[in-house]
């Protein structure tokens, strides 16, 4: 596994593409937008430089982290002799199927096909190639850099030799690998978003606003950031999606979407990565200002 392909150049796959190459893998980052990509090389370089003047890579480091990424828009020419795929393109069951179709076909048949997905069926995506025992989730925190979880997802048919080769080849990416079954949400999520949604609906039925409700849960249960401030840094509309998956998979009522935060995707106020969610980001998102619609 010494190359790899990372699909989709977004938020996770620019991290993951990052973490590899800093690893010395060589690393094929695919997108189908060229300004996706662009984005993503530039991400990386402010990050690596962001590990430089902290002391935690040297300049040598920096260099062949980027000399190791090349960027595809096409993806079979990105997956030439690639031994592991590691799909991060956009939370859509239906994308994600005809992505892993067509990587099934142009990968070699010992190529190991890992998605990051956030919720969908890992035994769903395996079915859509011939080898559903090389098909496993591999599920990184974001920011990838920094965060130390890899929640390794086995699908129904995922074999133990390709579960085994994940877990050891996260902790060679400095990594803590956990490893899960294949349910809705998997672990991470089916805690993490009820959690966010019982916060959107704290704030919708009025009981406290943005600023109490994100307080409450940072002093008094010691998280790092509240829950709609979590929800703005992850992405409203990939809050929803996961509410949705975990609703319609588990089919019961205490999944279902607050209508707050399905107005709010509606409305295209998603967090950070539109300007604006539960705070308001147009000043950057050093400081925290509470969007208009929830000021008093
Ligand atoms: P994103 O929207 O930031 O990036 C997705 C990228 O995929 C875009 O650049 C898009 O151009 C690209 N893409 C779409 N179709 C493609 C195709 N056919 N081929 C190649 N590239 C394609 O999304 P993200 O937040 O990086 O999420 C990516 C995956 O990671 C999703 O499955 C998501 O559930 C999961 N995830 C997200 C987070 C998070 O905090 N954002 C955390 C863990 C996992």
């Amino acid at each position: 596994m010494k190359n790899i392909a990372v699909i989709g150049s977004g938020t996770m796959g620019n991290g993951i593409a990052h973490v590899f190459a800093q690893n010395n893998h060589h690393v094929s980052l695919i997108d189908i937008s060229t300004a996706a990509l662009e984005k993503a090389l530039a991400t990386i370089e402010k990050n690596l430089d962001r590990q430089l003047i902290k002391g935690k890579i040297d300049e040598q480091t920096k260099t062949k982290t980027l000399e190791n990424i090349t960027a595809f828009s096409s993806l079979e020419e990105g997956l030439k002799d690639v031994g592991l795929v590691v799909e991060a393109a956009t939370e859509n069951v239906e994308l994600k199927l005809k992505i892993f179709g067509q990587i099934d076909k142009a990968c070699d048949e010992s190529t190991v096909l890992a998605t990051n997905t956030s919720s969908i069926s890992i035994t769903k995506i395996a079915a859509a190639t011939k080898r559903p025992d090389k098909v496993i989730g591999m599920h990184f925190m974001n920011p990838v850099p920094v965060m130390k979880l890899v929640e390794v997802i086995r699908g129904y048919a995922t074999s133990d030799e390709v579960t085994g080769q994940i877990m050891r080849l996260s902790e060679k990416l400095g990594k803590i690998p956990v490893e899960v079954n294949d349910y809705p949400g998997f672990v991470a999520n089916r805690i993490l978003m009820p959690m966010i949604n019982e916060a959107v609906y704290t704030l919708f039925e009025g009981v406290a606003g943005v600023e109490q409700i994100d307080t409450v849960m940072k002093l008094g249960m010691a998280h790092p950031m509240g829950p709609l401030q979590l929800a703005d840094f992850i992405g409203l509309d990939v809050c929803l999606s996961i509410l949705k998956v975990l609703h319609e998979g588990f089919g019961d009522q205490k999944y279902a979407p607050c209508p707050l935060l399905v107005n709010m995707v509606v409305a295209g106020k998603l967090g950070i990565k539109s300007g604006e969610g539960f705070y308001d980001y147009s000043l950057g998102t050093k400081d925290l200002v509470i969007a208009d619609n929830f000021r008093k």
